[in-house]
Protein backbone atom coordinates (compact mmCIF):
# COMPACT_ATOMS: atom_id res chain seq x y z
CA UNK A 1 0.00 0.00 0.00
CA UNK A 2 1.27 3.38 -0.91
CA UNK A 3 1.72 6.13 2.41
CA UNK A 4 2.39 9.42 2.65
CA UNK A 5 5.14 8.71 5.11
CA UNK A 6 5.42 4.77 5.96
CA UNK A 7 7.15 6.62 9.70
CA UNK A 8 4.29 7.62 10.61
CA UNK A 9 2.37 4.27 10.60
CA UNK A 10 3.21 1.51 12.90
CA UNK A 11 1.06 -1.20 11.13
CA UNK A 12 -1.45 -0.33 8.45
CA UNK A 13 -3.45 -3.82 9.27
CA UNK A 14 -4.79 -2.94 11.59
CA UNK A 15 -3.79 0.60 11.06
CA UNK A 16 -2.12 2.08 13.92
CA UNK A 17 0.12 5.65 14.46
CA UNK A 18 4.20 4.94 14.94
CA UNK A 19 4.96 7.21 18.05
CA UNK A 20 7.96 7.42 20.38
CA UNK A 21 8.05 6.98 24.33
CA UNK A 22 10.35 8.21 26.48
CA UNK A 23 11.57 5.52 29.09
CA UNK A 24 13.13 8.55 31.41
CA UNK A 25 10.02 10.47 32.02
CA UNK A 26 7.35 8.52 30.06
CA UNK A 27 6.61 11.83 27.03
CA UNK A 28 4.54 10.07 24.56
CA UNK A 29 5.07 12.17 20.67
CA UNK A 30 3.55 11.97 17.21
CA UNK A 31 5.57 11.71 15.24
CA UNK A 32 8.38 9.72 16.29
CA UNK A 33 11.68 11.66 17.71
CA UNK A 34 14.74 10.16 18.38
CA UNK A 35 14.87 12.44 21.56
CA UNK A 36 12.36 13.61 24.15
CA UNK A 37 11.06 17.01 23.81
CA UNK A 38 10.76 17.10 27.26
CA UNK A 39 13.01 16.16 29.69
CA UNK A 40 15.77 15.88 26.33
CA UNK A 41 16.22 11.86 26.61
CA UNK A 42 18.03 10.17 24.32
CA UNK A 43 16.47 6.74 25.60
CA UNK A 44 13.39 6.35 23.69
CA UNK A 45 11.68 3.71 21.67
CA UNK A 46 8.67 3.65 18.84
CA UNK A 47 5.42 3.16 20.20
CA UNK A 48 1.92 2.32 18.76
CA UNK A 49 -0.37 4.78 20.17
CA UNK A 50 -4.18 3.91 20.81
CA UNK A 51 -6.15 4.14 17.83
CA UNK A 52 -9.31 5.69 19.54
CA UNK A 53 -9.34 9.37 21.35
CA UNK A 54 -11.52 12.03 21.30
CA UNK A 55 -11.72 15.46 19.35
CA UNK A 56 -9.51 18.25 21.20
CA UNK A 57 -10.11 21.00 18.59
CA UNK A 58 -11.13 21.12 15.08
CA UNK A 59 -11.64 23.75 11.86
CA UNK A 60 -12.99 23.10 8.57
CA UNK A 61 -11.22 24.35 5.46
CA UNK A 62 -13.29 25.87 3.01
CA UNK A 63 -10.79 26.49 -0.25
CA UNK A 64 -7.48 24.66 -1.41
CA UNK A 65 -4.34 24.84 0.14
CA UNK A 66 -1.59 25.91 -1.99
CA UNK A 67 1.09 23.30 -2.90
CA UNK A 68 2.18 20.69 -1.64
CA UNK A 69 -1.15 19.58 -0.51
CA UNK A 70 -2.41 17.52 -3.06
CA UNK A 71 -5.52 15.55 -3.84
CA UNK A 72 -7.89 14.31 -6.13
CA UNK A 73 -10.59 16.91 -6.20
CA UNK A 74 -11.20 19.88 -3.39
CA UNK A 75 -13.99 19.33 -1.30
CA UNK A 76 -14.11 21.00 2.37
CA UNK A 77 -12.70 18.99 4.92
CA UNK A 78 -11.79 18.94 8.59
CA UNK A 79 -8.61 18.89 10.30
CA UNK A 80 -8.05 18.27 14.30
CA UNK A 81 -6.50 17.84 17.45
CA UNK A 82 -7.62 14.40 18.93
CA UNK A 83 -6.24 13.70 22.38
CA UNK A 84 -5.17 9.93 22.12
CA UNK A 85 -4.64 9.81 25.87
CA UNK A 86 -1.32 10.08 25.67
CA UNK A 87 -0.60 12.45 22.94
CA UNK A 88 -2.26 14.92 20.76
CA UNK A 89 -2.55 13.97 17.13
CA UNK A 90 -3.18 16.10 14.14
CA UNK A 91 -4.63 14.74 11.26
CA UNK A 92 -7.89 14.95 8.99
CA UNK A 93 -11.28 14.23 10.57
CA UNK A 94 -13.22 12.05 7.96
CA UNK A 95 -16.61 12.16 6.41
CA UNK A 96 -18.32 15.32 7.63
CA UNK A 97 -17.26 18.94 8.04
CA UNK A 98 -19.39 19.71 11.65
CA UNK A 99 -17.80 18.04 14.91
CA UNK A 100 -17.60 18.79 18.43
CA UNK A 101 -14.98 18.88 21.03
CA UNK A 102 -14.80 15.61 22.59
CA UNK A 103 -16.54 13.61 20.26
CA UNK A 104 -15.50 10.07 19.92
CA UNK A 105 -13.15 9.07 17.00
CA UNK A 106 -11.24 5.90 15.65
CA UNK A 107 -8.29 6.23 13.54
CA UNK A 108 -8.65 5.22 10.02
CA UNK A 109 -6.57 4.71 6.29
CA UNK A 110 -8.01 7.43 4.44
CA UNK A 111 -7.37 8.08 0.70
CA UNK A 112 -5.03 11.25 0.34
CA UNK A 113 -4.38 11.20 -3.97
CA UNK A 114 -3.92 9.44 -6.57
CA UNK A 115 -1.05 9.22 -8.64
CA UNK A 116 -0.86 9.66 -12.61
CA UNK A 117 0.15 5.92 -12.63
CA UNK A 118 -3.66 4.96 -10.81
CA UNK A 119 -1.45 4.46 -7.44
CA UNK A 120 -3.78 5.46 -4.82
CA UNK A 121 -1.75 7.37 -1.86
CA UNK A 122 -3.35 6.61 2.01
CA UNK A 123 -2.81 8.61 4.54
CA UNK A 124 -4.37 8.74 8.17
CA UNK A 125 -7.45 10.33 9.28
CA UNK A 126 -9.85 10.27 12.29
CA UNK A 127 -13.51 8.65 11.87
CA UNK A 128 -16.53 9.62 14.15
CA UNK A 129 -17.17 6.13 16.41
CA UNK A 130 -20.71 5.95 16.06
ZN1 LIG B 1 11.56 12.37 28.60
Amino acid sequence: MALVDASLFASTDPVALQGSSCSACGTQVFPAQGSCPTCTSVSVSPVALPTEGTVWSWTTQHFAPKAPFRTDGFVPFSIGYVDLGPVIVEGWLLNKTDWHIGERVRLELAKAWTEDDGTVVHTYGFAATS
